[in-house]
């Protein structure tokens, strides 16, 4: 009988056949072909913008407060207005990621950089860092239900402007073009797992 490998992402066992084979340092790690290993690299993908845009928010708010480091008690307000736990009652729970994007965070910081300043400023907060983070989060939490809407409001529009152009480009007569790139979308969407064999 074959031997039988178990799946990174669904912990089932299975055939090598079966399986797609990625190397993690001197590790050979193993996922279904059918499914698992496009869900992995989604995951894989998610993770890695997750990241970008948590680094991204860190720098905004160290600039914005005049600080070096952000004390690691701090981390848990983000991850909670992150995984929208404040919303459902469940803080330092869960992970849902249900909450507000990182990236939207990092907005509603830059847009509140006059009010966070006038903070500094005037308030004392006895050179304790956490205090005045603590401070300026209330002011984002006040605000970013707004800002996320304006900002997807915005990428909707961005969106519509462009879907429009496009429309216009098929009008005019470009049609050999456009379905053309049609053509060659639904190619590139298609999962070709041979590249990965
Ligand atoms: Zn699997």
């Amino acid at each position: 009988m074959a031997r039988r490998f178990v799946c990174q992402y669904c912990r089932e066992k299975d055939i090598d056949e079966q399986m797609v084979v990625v190397k993690v340092g001197k590790v050979n790690k193993r996922y279904h072909k059918d499914d698992c290993y496009g869900k992995y690299l989604r995951d894989q993908k998610f993770k890695k913008k997750e990241k970008e845009e948590l680094d991204s928010l860190v720098e905004a708010i160290k600039k914005i407060h005049g600080i070096e480091v952000i004390p690691n008690q701090f981390f848990s307000y983000l991850q909670d207005l992150r995984n929208g736990n404040e919303l459902f009652g469940n803080i330092g729970q869960k992970k849902s990621k249900s909450g507000y994007e990182y990236y939207i965070i990092e907005q509603a910081y830059l847009e509140n950089e006059d009010s966070i300043n006038w903070a500094r400023n005037n308030r004392d907060f006895k050179g304790n860092s956490f205090n005045f983070l603590k401070y300026t989060f209330a002011i984002i939490k006040n605000k970013i239900a707004g800002v996320n809407e304006a900002t997807k409001q915005k990428e909707y529009q961005e969106k519509l402007t462009k879907e429009q152009e496009l429309n216009q480009d098929y009008d005019y007569g470009l049609s050999g073009v456009y379905e053309h790139s049609q053509t060659q979308k639904g190619d590139s969407d298609e999962f070709d797992i041979s590249k990965f064999l």
